[in-house]
Order: structure tokens, then sequence, then C-alpha cells
């Protein structure tokens, strides 16, 4: 049977994101209801969980069943908080973790399948649990890797002329962000307040962000560490890269115009950066991998690569105002493609390294605002709108040049093809107003 057309016995609705193909890994709290009824402290621990249709397989509960015991690694990891130390395990175990599972959940195999006691102990609704960060990131590097947006940026802020500074076709941009403030989607945060100098003032002045955006991104986790001083090779990059998540880099335009020369992005950044709670492992990636743009001129000999390093990625972003009656309408803004990136994860982290810069399990590396070649394919509010020169109009008959306060901006990722869909679920969160 081809992976393809794998099948599990957990009923898996067409539409999902969370087949048998994609067993994405993420943490979370068990359900209040078992959390009201529990007798030892650790059924209420955060734990491993594996995403598979409208359902959690609770990898804490799992393990008690000696599923794993023939992989013979610690199964503690999996009573954790994070899934640092489950990733820590190396690619051979994790994936041999994911092969159990995904044979455990085929549809012929009876062993949990006919076993209704167990069943409920190590399948929860997932619209019952809640989803927590799923790393611990120690650090954060955020790329500028989509030459649309670059260019985009460019046009805005400089000359339309020399829209790429010159080293862009070189080497992927980047700066180190800050890790601190990444949180799970759901996490709603108020409006972040600092300095802007509005072009009708010769001084700056204190004030909420008057132009508050979202940037639609994806964001690999490091799974294997390298020691101060190493560099990692284009061939090698793909084993230190466990799997990937939706990112959505909060920006204020305004903050980050007064501040950014000449150190860059500071305030207008680090003040919320949302990610999606299931990480999508290279291995369910696999069967999605293409062909990125070609890169002239030709880069230097330690970002050359070999083969198709780009993943056709669907991307979209929509906006849903706070509604004012039950059914919120939602308007999608933005719809984009991972596959776009000109600067492909395995060139970022030969560069990154390059230098000998180490990188640690769970750290956190993003593309940077992806945006497709069209007006309606533009990763963040700032292109959409073109400054706040074009407003966009919502399905509810409102405009927005940037995001309001009460919005919650939702970000989806996909790929698909013939009968396989393998999604990375939802993002959202929402601006609260600023704190007076
Ligand atoms: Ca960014």
């Amino acid at each position: 049977m081809t992976k393809e057309n794998l099948k599990s016995w957990i009923p898996v609705d067409k539409n999902s994101d969370f087949p048998i193909q994609n067993l994405p890994f993420g943490i979370f709290s068990p359900p209040k209801e078992v959390i009201a009824k529990h007798d030892k402290a650790i059924d209420i621990l955060p734990r491993v969980g594996v995403a598979i249709g409208g359902h959690v397989l609770d990898l804490l509960e799992l393990k008690k069943t000696g599923v794993f015991n023939a992989l013979k690694f610690d199964t503690n990891v999996f009573a954790k908080s994070s899934l640092n130390d489950f990733i820590a395990l190396g690619k051979k175990t994790t994936s041999a973790v994911r092969e159990r599972i995904s044979k455990l959940l085929e549809e012929r195999n009876p062993e949990l399948r006919d076993d209704e006691k167990a069943k409920e102990k190590v399948l929860h609704k997932m619209s019952e649990v809640e989803m927590l960060l799923p790393v611990k990131i120690g650090d954060y590097t955020d790329f500028y890797s989509s030459m649309e947006h670059a260019k985009n940026v460019g046009t805005m802020f400089r000359d339309p002329a020399n829209a790429l500074l010159p080293n862009w076709k070189h080497l992927p941009v980047g700066y180190h962000g800050r890790a601190s403030s990444i949180v799970v989607s759901g996490t709603n945060f108020h409006r972040p307040k600092g300095q802007i100098k509005p072009v009708d003032s010769e001084t700056p002045i204190f004030s909420p962000t008057r132009s508050l955006d979202f940037e639609l991104e994806m964001a690999f986790i490091i799974g294997k560490e390298t020691k101060l001083g190493e560099s990692i090779s284009t061939k090698d990059a793909e084993d230190y890269i466990f799997g990937m998540v939706l990112f959505n880099d909060w920006s204020a335009r305004d903050i980050q115009q007064w501040e950014y020369i000449p150190l860059g992005p500071f305030l207008g950044k680090n003040f919320c950066s949302s990610i999606s709670p299931w990480i999508v492992t290279m291995d369910a990636l696999e069967p999605f991998r293409v062909a990125g743009p070609k890169q002239e001129p030709e880069v230097l000999p330690y970002l050359q690569f070999e083969g198709k390093k780009n993943y056709d990625i669907n991307l979209e972003v929509c906006i849903q105002p706070e509604p004012l009656n039950l059914n919120p309408e939602t308007t999608v803004v933005s719809k984009s493609n991972f596959k776009y990136m000109y600067w492909n994860m395995c060139q970022q982290l030969a560069h990154h390294t390059v230098n000998g810069c180490n990188i640690r399990v769970g750290d956190l590396m993003a593309s940077g605002t992806i945006s497709g070649s069209t007006p309606d394919s533009y990763g963040s509010m700032l292109e959409l709108t073109w400054k706040g020169t074009k407003p966009i109009k919502l399905s509810d008959g409102s405009e927005r040049k940037f995001i309001n306060d009460n919005d919650t901006v939702i970000m989806r990722g996909y790929c698909e093809k013939e009968n396989l869909k393998i999604g990375f679920g939802e993002m959202k969160g929402k601006i609260l107003s600023a704190i007076p």
C-alpha cells in the first residue's frame, strides 16, 4: 500500500489537516474532565501529543500500553511541557516513533482499534484539550528571504529603481529576534506602545502603534545541536531540521520605521510573535518538495546546493473583526505559498553557521514575510494596502489599512496533491486595545 492510500481506523474528514500521513507533534494539557477526576499529579501534566483527524493521541498515556518498548528510548520525554527532549533523541528515533504511531493507527491494525478501554485513555477530542507552546525556544532568528517582499519594502521605503540592496542576492539576510515573546496560537495581546514619529511632527511622540501589522511566515525548528565553531553544509542541513510551523511575526510599522536605523528591527518586532501548535515533520512534508526560483547571480560555493529544497505549502491569511453576532465573518486577505522563497532553509542554516555560530535543539528560524508576485499574495498589510494608501475592504463592509483593536488574524497552511492534504492547523491571535 502506498503512503497516499494509507487510512486510519480513526475517522478523518477529507478536509482535515491531520490525516494519518501527517502525524505532527505538539504539547497539550489534558481535558478538564480528566484533570477534575485525576488521582496522580502526573495525570494533569502537560504532555506530548500527536494530531490525528479531530483527535489528539496522548503519548504519555500511550507509552503505558508498551507500544514503544521495541524502540528502546526513554519514554519520560513524553511527560514534558516542551518537545525539546523528544526532539533531542534524534531523527532516527523520532521518525521511528512516528512510524510506529502510523502503524498503530492504520485501519487494519487491531492493537489499539479494538481495545476500547485503552482508546478512552489515549484519545482526546482536539476541541477539549488546550494546546501549549510546543518547544522551549532558546534562540529565534528571522530571515528576509522572499524576494517579492524585499522588493516591495525596498520600493516603498527607499528607491523603486534599486529596491533590493546590493547584498540581497548574495546572502540570506537575517537578524536575531527575541524568543521570550513567542506565543502559541490563541494567545491574545495588547496593542504595543512606543516611540513613533508622525510625518507632520518634528520630534517623536509616545503612542500606541497606529500601524499594527502581521507578517505571514513559516518557521523551522532545530532538531540537532552543533558546537561553537562548527558549520553546517547545505548538504547536511536537513539533518538539523526537525519540522515546521506557521509563524506570524507581528510588527508595528511606525515604531519600526523610526527605530530601525542603523541596527535594524527592535521594539517594532519583539512585542509578540505567534506560532501554530503542531510541528509538522519534514518526513510528512517530503512529498511536497519542489524546486525554488532560479538564483541569479550564482551564489558562493557554501550556499550552493543540489536537489529540490523548497516546499509547496499553500498559505492564507484571514481577518475576523469582532463579531456583532454569533457568526463572525472572516475575509481572506492574502493567499501565498512557501515555494516562492528565494533562499531555502538549507541555505539559511548554512549561512547562519558559516561563521561558527552554534545552534541548539528548539531554536526557531523564521523565513521572513512570504509574498508572491501578485498583489493578492502579499504577506503583510504594509504591502497589501501599499503602506495604507489602498485600504482593503472586509466582507462586513469595513475597511482596513492595518489591524484594528479586537481584530483576530488567522493564518492557515496546507500542502495538497491528489488525495493527500497535509496541513498545519489554524493559527490565530487577537489584538486587544492598548493598556492605558
Ligand atoms: Ca519578520
